[in-house]
């Protein structure tokens, strides 16, 4: 197998894009991909103060990992979820990053925030674990972002990641979602930060690839409560069709952003009110952070 760019030992073939690559021509790929993608969706500019949103996992840190070498004004947001061994390690690997790199990091804690771990807020809500957290950490970025003067935030979602979530949308209906599924949202309400993912061009088997090759320390294991996820299940789905059909992935999301969201676009935003307690934006008149909040600490 030889490399497509050199003609040198190739170290990866992508089926998709019938290319293989030596280490130092998919590192450079891979970079290509990101700056694409930014140019693309106008994503980051220069003087953008960014907040990359990191699991300790290998896309986060790998996109953090691109930004820094990109030239980018970059710091790290931890969330500690609380949630077991998973959390402890991968916080490390988050602090291990940064202190490698001599960027600063944040952390922001959901038991100090929330008023409880995520395992004990799954308990209390009797709602599947990553409903809370989901919640808290899309709030908790947000206001962290908003409270540190951040302009924007970005995360590390694949295209493996925005496929599947594409496929549960498409597969409900829920056509609520699909304008709000885009690598780039604007700020809609002035303490709504803009939020990017500049690696929706990029599989989940690349950004290992990139990870390992680049000598990132990561963790591997994912979040214990990730194993029952229906996007686990509609990830599996998609990976038989990838390997049926190479590129199934790319040509089902990319096609959907191209030729369908526009079509599920609305013209009129939903009306926008700031929370009674926080301050933060939300369509009622109390927040569903601070909701929940109330519920856990009722019960606690
Ligand atoms: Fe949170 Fe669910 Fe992700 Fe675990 S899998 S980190 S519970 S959203
Ligand atoms: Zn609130």
């Amino acid at each position: 197998m030889k490399c497509r760019k050199c003609g040198g030992q190739a170290v990866l073939e992508l089926r998709r894009h019938n290319a293989a690559f030596c280490v130092d021509d998919f590192v450079e790929f891979f970079r290509n991909q990101v700056r694409e993608a930014i140019h693309r969706y106008r994503m980051l500019e220069r003087g953008d103060k960014v907040l990359v949103a990191v699991s300790g996992g290998k896309d986060s840190l790998g996109l953090w990992d691109v930004l820094l070498d990109e030239g980018y004004t970059t710091t790290g947001l931890y969330l500690d979820l609380g949630i077991f061994e998973y959390s402890v390690e991968s916080k490390s690997k988050c602090e291990a990053f940064a202190a490698k790199r001599g960027v600063p990091l944040i952390v922001s804690t959901v038991a100090e925030e929330v008023g409880a771990p995520v395992p004990v807020i799954k308990a209390v809500t009797r709602r599947p674990p990553c409903s809370g957290c989901g919640l808290s950490k899309r709030y908790l970025t947000n206001r962290v972002a908003l409270e540190h003067g951040f302009s924007v935030v970005a995360t590390g979602h694949n295209l493996d990641d925005e496929a599947a979530t594409l496929f549960g949308s498409v597969m409900h209906w829920q056509t609520d979602a699909l304008p709000r599924q885009s690598p780039a949202l604007p700020s809609t309400h002035p303490k709504l930060v803009r939020r990017v993912k500049p690696l929706y061009r990029l599989s989940e088997r690349e950004t290992a690839a990139y990870a390992f090759l680049r000598k990132i320390d990561y963790i591997v294991e994912e979040c214990p409560f990730a194993k029952g996820a229906t996007s686990i299940v509609h990830k599996e789905i998609l990976n038989r069709m990838e390997d049926a059909s190479p590129g199934a992935k790319h040509n089902f999301l990319f096609g959907f952003l191209d030729r369908a969201r526009p079509a599920f676009e609305r013209t009129e935003a939903l009306p926008l009110n700031e929370c009674a307690r926080c301050g933060q934006v939300t369509t009622g008149t109390l927040c569903a952070f601070c909701k929940l909040a109330d519920q856990v600490k009722r019960a606690v």
